[in-house]
């Protein structure tokens, strides 16, 4: 990986990051207690219980996914960022671009 390619990679994952905790804020909002009374009628509530828990679901990957990319970030310097941990071998910096996080090649992933 040239010094350019990973100062690509650290700008994608800060990237990334920044907009996963934009997210996370926005559905938590979302995901605020529906209230039991709700004057606006079963069926709207049943739609706003759905509504929060895709929500709780988009969340929680959000947030597994902020914590993989920080933990990314905090070993884009070390020797073994971009080598995959099954094979030993350098993950292709085209899939790093996709997703900085992985820690495995293609094949060892699948
Ligand atoms: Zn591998």
């Amino acid at each position: 990986m040239t010094t350019r390619e990973k100062e690509e990679l650290r700008q994608k994952m800060l990237d990334q990051i920044e907009s996963l905790r934009e997210e996370i804020r926005s559905h938590e909002e979302g995901s605020k207690p529906v209230e039991p009374d709700n004057a606006i009628g079963r069926l709207t509530r049943m739609e706003a219980i759905n509504a929060k828990s895709i929500s709780e679901a988009s969340l929680n990957s959000a947030r597994t996914r902020l914590t993989r990319l920080e933990n990314a970030l905090k070993r884009i310097d070390s020797d073994d960022y971009g080598i995959c941990s099954e094979c030993d071998e350098p993950i292709p910096v085209k899939r790093l671009l996709i997703m900085p996080e992985a820690t495995r090649c293609v094949r060892c992933s699948e």
